[in-house]
């Protein structure tokens, strides 16, 4: 079975890690968000690539869900006794190392694809893993600062105020003229099953499908698409989904989520079963819905909502 996911950072690649649990034979191919990529000291840094590789190689800080294990900050430290920033930004020495190997080959010449390619061999994540796009895309967000309005990278946003205020808008600047990544259409025309993980359907999927092409190719792949809420009773499980939704106009709730990708792509959604009661708006919506536990306290429980999500998209393909 062909699988494509659709995949933001630490959401995103717990999930991946269930499915791989889930179904050990299935061939992967992963659509990874690069809105959330940054220029740091230098170096290209793509956070939610990073976050898969990471989780799925084995590399990942577990509690954090970002970052490497074992780390340290030596170089971060050296670089503040220059006084040289930003100082909000975590890059540690281990990781250090992924974004220069990547800014070296990108220099070189070699496309993010490719790199990101030749960063996983030595990861071995056991999914193939395309960034959407090879083009540069960075999201960015509205904000008013000191009685000013301002726009600043998603990151600045969210690293550095903690999302602490409201996002007047998000938007993925450079996506109107990006071009998907080699491999993403026809993995996306192969695919027997497409599924969107619990990552933010704002700055994560929905920046995926910003990508000219991409929402197109879903819509038009005949084949089951089915997500999971990342929404559990009205919040975020972590992270700040309900501030970037509310900059959409979308409520925080499992059923308006799925109601905000709609029944032209989604054709199952998966709610907790505290949203049990969203059920009925979502199949009133040209949606079928099932309430399933959907938090991934470990892998074993995310296996069972990777399993539940292939379930029903068997049912909407019977
Ligand atoms: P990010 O790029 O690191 O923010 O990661 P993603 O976009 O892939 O995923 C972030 C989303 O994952 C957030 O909106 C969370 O609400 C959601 N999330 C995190 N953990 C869980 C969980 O255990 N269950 C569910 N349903 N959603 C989760
Ligand atoms: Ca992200």
């Amino acid at each position: 079975m062909r699988i494509v996911v659709l995949a933001g950072g630490i959401g995103g690649a717990r999930f991946l890690r269930g499915l791989q649990q889930a179904a050990p034979e299935a061939d992967v191919t992963v659509i990874g968000n690069t809105g959330d990529d940054i220029h740091l000291f230098g170096l290209k840094v793509c956070p939610d690539l990073d976050t898969v590789m990471y989780t799925l190689g084995g590399g990942i800080n577990e509690e954090q869900g970002w970052g490497r294990t074992d780390e340290s900050f030596h170089v971060k430290e050296e670089l503040a006794a220059y006084g040289v920033g930003p100082e909000w930004f975590g890059l540690g020495d281990r990781d250090f190392a992924t974004h220069i190997v990547r800014t070296q080959m990108l220099a070189a010449g070699y496309p993010l694809s490719a790199v990101t390619e030749a960063l996983c061999t030595r990861w071995n994540p056991g999914v193939r893993l395309l960034p959407m796009s090879d083009d540069r895309v960075e999201t960015h967000v509205a904000v008013e600062l000191d009685g000013e309005r301002k726009v600043i990278h998603f990151q600045e946003y969210w690293v550095k105020l903690r999302a602490s205020v409201a996002a007047e808008a998000v938007v993925p600047v450079g996506a109107e003229q990006a071009k998907p990544a080699p491999g993403v259409l026809e993995a996306i025309a192969a695919a027997d099953v497409i599924l969107f993980p619990p990552s933010n359907p704002v700055v994560s999927v929905g920046t995926i499908l910003a990508v000219p092409g991409i929402r197109e190719a879903i819509a038009e792949a005949g084949v089951p698409v089915v997500g999971l809420s990342p929404i559990v009773g009205n919040a975020p499980v972590r992270g700040m989904a309900d501030k970037v939704l509310a900059a959409v106009g979308v409520e925080a709730s499992a059923a308006a989520v799925a109601e905000h990708y709609g029944s032209g792509l989604l054709d199952g959604w998966l709610v907790d079963t505290v949203d049990a009661d969203a059920v009925g708006a979502v199949e009133a919506a040209g949606i079928r819905c099932r309430a399933v536990p959907l938090m991934m306290t470990d892998t074993g429980a995310t296996a069972e909502m990777a399993r539940q999500a292939l379930a029903l998209a068997e049912e909407v393909r019977a």
